[in-house]
């Protein structure tokens, strides 16, 4: 059986990662999403086991030391995230796909890990457009958006190193180029 692909998304805080997840998963059958750790705070609506498992950094710390993390990174100051290991080859071999999103220096580790992992980045059409993103989603402190979008330049910059980079202009589009692209890879 062919083995599934890993395809891993990143892209700065709110330039639209987690619609484009969700879109990508409502279209492909063959798609599993690994849910990341994370010792942030849930957002409201968010829910643990869904679109994360929110832990305490105790909880964090042992996971790291079970070795039961393939990557894990401090992406804010004092806020852990990381990817459980436990699924993601069982799903591969089974021959599904398995989805990744998450930040520049965790994706770029795991492209050591599984070398013929798809990369994507997702880019905003400016920095300008990002910070109004951000501001409109109304769930971060002017702190954390400044904070954001320092990072925002460094992620832009890294993004280099992946193998799609696409500009999140219009959703739609932007799936679909996406879309696209991973069934290129795959043929
Ligand atoms: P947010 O707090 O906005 O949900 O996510 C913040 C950042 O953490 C995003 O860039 C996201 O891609 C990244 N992230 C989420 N999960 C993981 C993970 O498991 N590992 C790493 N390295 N980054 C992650």
């Amino acid at each position: 059986m062919k083995k599934g692909k890993l395809i891993v998304i990143s892209g700065p805080s709110g330039v639209g990662k987690s619609t484009i997840r969700d879109r990508l998963l409502e279209e492909n059958d063959n798609l599993w999403y690994s849910i990341s750790m994370t010792t942030r705070a849930p957002r409201e609506g968010e829910e643990h086991g869904v679109h994360y498992f929110f832990v305490t950094e105790e909880e964090f710390l042992k996971s790291i030391s079970k070795n039961e993390l393939i990557e894990y990174m401090e992406v804010y100051k004092g806020t852990y995230y990381g990817t459980p290991k436990k699924e993601i080859d069982k799903r591969l071999k089974k021959g599904i796909d398995v989805l990744l999103e998450i930040d520049v220096d965790g994706a770029l580790n795991i492209k050591k890990l599984y070398e013929d992992a798809i990369m994507i980045f997702i880019t905003p059409p400016s920095l300008e457009e990002l910070e109004k993103r951000l501001k409109l989603r109304n769930t971060n402190s002017i702190e954390d958006i400044k904070e954001r979008l320092i990072k925002a330049k460094y992620e832009i910059e890294m993004s280099k190193y992946y193998d799609f980079v696409v500009t999140n202009e219009k959703v739609n589009k932007c799936v679909k180029d996406i879309t696209d692209f991973i069934q290129e890879k795959k043929n």
